[in-house]
């Protein structure tokens, strides 16, 4: 129950792209974020300009690439999709920009891993749609400078402290996603059960909200694995007792933490009593970078009420002790 999409079969995602909302009155959640990104539509429509580049940023499975494709949809424009680890030569990214229409989107997921070069020659082209090609090769070997049609380029980081600055620099627009609470995760399981055809109960609804990490794709795969269970142990509906007898079953954390979220506690508890323990140390001991902890696990972790940041460094809290079974030591008691 990896958060990010990574390890999905062709089937997988084919059902992940069945559930993603189309359009903004179709997304739950993220009011705020929302409400500006229909100003700015709005207003760009009205104008019939592109939108100015947009960045979104925050945690894996929240809907980057569901906001991307949704404001495509909105501007009535098309959509190219790319990644920031494919895009490897300045040539890729040439073909890519110079066959967009006008003001249509580019997506760039994982913008922070384009290669340096990419990155400088994106700039010009995000700042006054142009771009240099160099045509021939040998002694005839010259650039000549193209106009592209004007477009959006939409990115999407989890580590937006990976971005450099002149990148940031050049989004007009830039949203962090926040994790979806269980009312609204509890919404979308309902949206996907009856995309799926599933009855689901209420009851059992909001247990598979409330295990899902505040994560709409969490959510959706926990559905997906319940659903299975419905069948084929029960009578294809999803009760309470069915969910529960297959969230025990596929041992998934009664808040919904992975695997890292528990080795980050465990580890905080076991190795250094509790806590404080400075970041930097805390990611040697995880074997996992001190950045990935900060942008992907501990805001999740903090917003929980498991872990809380001192001045210090990270500590946890007496939820988690009681979460993971583990006894406070004398250290934090006095
Ligand atoms: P990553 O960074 O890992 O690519 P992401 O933030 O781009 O993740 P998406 O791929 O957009 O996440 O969303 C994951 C799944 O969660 C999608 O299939 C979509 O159906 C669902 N989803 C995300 N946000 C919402 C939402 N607000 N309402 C309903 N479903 C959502």
């Amino acid at each position: 129950l990896n958060p990010s999409n990574e390890n999905y079969s062709p089937e997988e995602l084919d059902v992940e792209k069945k559930l993603r909302p189309l359009t903004f009155d179709d997304f739950t959640g993220q009011d705020q974020v929302l409400k500006n990104l229909l100003v700015f539509v709005q207003a760009a429509n009205l104008r019939e300009e592109a939108l100015d580049h947009t960045l979104f940023h925050g945690p894996p499975g929240l809907g980057k690439t569901t906001l991307a494709h949704i404001l495509a949809n909105e501007l009535n424009v098309g959509i190219k999709v790319t990644s920031g680890p494919v895009l490897d030569k300045p040539g890729d990214l040439a073909g890519l920009l110079t066959n967009l229409d006008d003001r249509d989107v580019l997506f760039i997921d994982e913008i922070h891993r384009l290669s340096p070069i990419v990155e400088e020659y994106l700039y010009s082209a995000m700042e006054d749609y142009k771009i240099d090609i160099m045509i021939e090769s040998g002694p005839n070997a010259r650039t000549v400078q193209i106009n592209l049609n004007p477009f959006t380029l939409v990115g999407a980081t989890t580590r937006s402290g990976l971005l450099t600055a002149p990148m940031r620099a050049r989004f007009g627009i830039s949203s962090r996603l926040q994790y979806y609470n269980t009312e609204l995760l509890t919404t979308i399981v309902q949206r996907s059960a009856s995309i799926l055809n599933v009855p689901i109960s209420m009851e059992a609804a909001i247990e598979i909200a409330g295990r899902s990490r505040g994560t709409p794709r969490i959510a959706n795969a926990l559905l997906r694995r319940v659903r299975d269970f419905a069948q084929i142990k029960g009578n294809g509906s999803i009760d309470i007792d069915i969910a529960k007898f297959s969230l025990e079953a596929l041992n998934v954390d009664a808040h919904g933490l992975d695997e890292m979220d528990n080795k980050i506690l465990t580890t905080i508890i076991e190795k250094f009593k509790g806590g404080p323990v400075g970041i930097t140390t805390l990611a040697t001991a995880v074997s996992e970078s001190a950045e990935t902890i900060e942008e992907v696990y501990e805001p999740f972790l903090i917003q929980q009420g498991f872990i809380m940041r001192t001045p210090r460094g990270r500590e946890v809290t007496e939820q988690a002790y009681s979460h993971l079974g583990k006894i406070k030591g004398p250290k934090q008691g006095g």
